[in-house]
């Protein structure tokens, strides 16, 4: 069997395609654009590629959008500051603060300075708690696009058996707690999980989110299931890998997504999604 290609770069442009025509809307109507904000610390370069291709992807959809670069020695109350600071402008939406922060600054602390309303990304403890409860506002970016490539490919996912493997709040979690609303049996795999590869065996989804390359293998892919790689890592060579590999688990899968082009794209599209919904949350309130 040789799988079906699901293209994270097409699905993302369709729905970037669709932010922007109802921005435009928007607009027409006499509202203003939804307004991004994303707050860089430090120079990390991986999050620097990551904040350039937000900044170009608003423009792109026609939204407003600042990129505050603050030094890697910014204290955490000068960035709790600028938040609150963006939390009180009218004309921002989302404020987006890009991970991980230098060490001296508490992650949790700043994801929950951030207005729920404004929170993009959906990690603010309200967000989660709503998602946990079957109340969703805010999702996180990369398991709600996940669930966006799911839906394309029109398999039902109702009393499916899914296994995430990795339990991170910002991917594992959030992915189980859509699968599990989705109706999905789910088991979550973390580094202390035992028989892994034969819950992966048994598995209609498998979701990868481990940040180790070509981490399950083909034969461990039950023939046809459904296989999700959100892994990016960088190999010694400068190529992009998953935590599947590939070639091997395209032989047994009915669709599988690249890295990259596959979660990758849907995570940033998906963003836009999200501060497009809290525009209009916002224009509504
Ligand atoms: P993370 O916070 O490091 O979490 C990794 C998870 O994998 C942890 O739960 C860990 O278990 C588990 N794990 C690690 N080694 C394992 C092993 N040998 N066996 C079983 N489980 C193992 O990572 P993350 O932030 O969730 O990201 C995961 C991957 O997705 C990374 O490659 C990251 O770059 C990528 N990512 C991609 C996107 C996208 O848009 N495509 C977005 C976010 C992240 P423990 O909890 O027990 O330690």
């Amino acid at each position: 069997m040789s799988a079906r290609i699901l293209d994270g770069k097409a699905i993302a442009a369709e729905l970037k395609d669709s932010v922007k025509q109802k921005v435009e809307k928007m607009v027409a109507e006499g509202n203003r654009a939804p307004g991004l904000v994303v707050i860089l610390v430090g120079e990390n370069p991986a999050s620097q590629v990551y904040v350039r291709n937000k900044q170009n992807s608003c423009e792109q959809v026609g939204f407003y959008s600042e990129l505050k670069r603050l030094s890697v020695d910014t204290t955490q109350a000068e960035l709790l500051s600028l938040i609150d600071e963006l939390n009180g402008r009218e004309e921002v939406d989302g404020i987006l603060v890009q991970l991980p922060l230098p060490g001296h600054i508490d992650e949790e602390t700043v994801t929950e300075r951030i207005l729920p309303t404004k929170d993009v990304d959906g990690f603010h403890p309200y967000n989660m708690g709503r998602l946990t409860l079957r109340m969703p506002l805010l999702r996180p970016c990369t398991p709600k696009g996940v669930m966006t490539m799911l839906e394309k490919t029109g398999v039902d996912l109702v009393g499916k058996d899914a296994v995430i493997i990795g339990q991170s709040n910002i991917v594992g979690r959030p992915m189980a707690l859509e699968l599990l609303a989705a109706r999905c049996t789910i088991t979550i795999c973390h580094s202390k999980t035992r028989d892994l590869e034969e819950k992966v065996r048994n598995a209609d989804i498998v979701v990868a989110a481990v940040g180790v390359p070509k981490f399950v293998k083909g034969e461990w892919v039950k023939p046809g299931a459904t296989v999700i790689d959100v892994g990016i890592n960088r190999l010694d060579d400068g190529t992009l890998c998953g935590d599947v590999d590939y070639d091997s688990a395209a032989e047994h899968a009915e669709w599988i997504t690249p890295v990259p082009g596959g979660v990758g794209p849907m995570t940033v599209a998906t963003l836009l999604e999200n501060t497009l919904q809290a525009a209009e949350m916002h224009k509504d309130a």
